[in-house]
């Protein structure tokens, strides 16, 4: 198959709640939060993992587009294989364990969103410490039997208001319906818009909005 272009999904993915997507050097920093957000370990800042971006909106559009059992329902804890070229699913985000499916290669390429240039300056502004602007919510868990709040969880998360910048690389190859599969990745988001992005979604946190969106190809 010949590779035609690259068409680039760009923009600025926005928080509308305190986002908390989990790294994992907790038990390294000692005296720290309970949960802390993963950060790039030279700058401090932290960033949205483009697997988290990419395995959101998969599993957001499997819920519409993915595998149906016999009875046409959605089957929902098993991501889509079936790698035909028809799926759009195993087209852009890759056949789940099928390593001959005729749809290859994997169409999407979703790059780290780093924080913004003006979300930086205005955590700079406000004589915040580099990496230091983090906000960290306390959480009580209820004893159900007492009905008591129990220790307190110091839960680190992102500010709402801050934004990322991110970046989708979507591969045009011959024979695909170009239109077709930008709708699809931007449909993606969309969904990711009407659900979240890292942990406690249905607890408030994680809503976001794709701000200030383009194409360009090349
Ligand atoms: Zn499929």
């Amino acid at each position: 198959m010949k590779l035609l272009k690259v068409v680039t999904i760009s923009g600025k993915i926005e928080c509308k709640t305190g986002l908390c997507i989990k790294g994992s050097n907790s038990d390294l920093n000692i005296g720290g939060a309970d949960s802390e957000v993963i950060k790039n370990p030279l700058t401090g800042d932290p960033y949205i993992p483009g697997s988290s971006i990419k395995g959101k909106m998969r599993s957001q559009l499997e819920k519409k587009y993915g595998m149906k059992d016999k009875k046409g329902n959605v089957i929902l804890d098993k991501p889509c294989g079936c790698g035909s070229k028809k799926c759009k699913i195993c087209t852009v985000f890759g056949a789940h364990m099928n390593a001959g499916a005729e749809c290859a290669p994997v169409r999407i390429i979703v790059r780290d969103a780093n924080l913004s240039e003006e979300t930086i300056k205005q955590l700079k502004n406000r004589d915040f410490e580099k990496g230091n602007f983090l906000e960290v919510k306390a959480e009580n868990t209820i004893n159900r039997k007492s009905g008591t709040a129990e220790a307190p969880r110091f839960i680190e998360r992102v500010p709402a208001g801050a934004k990322f910048d991110f970046k989708i690389l979507l591969q045009i190859f011959e024979g695909d319906n170009e239109n077709e599969l930008i709708d699809f990745v931007k449909e993606g988001l969309k969904q990711i818009e009407n659900s979240y992005l890292g942990g406690s979604g249905s607890r408030g946190y994680g809503e976001v909005k794709f701000i200030d969106v383009i194409e360009t190809e090349n």
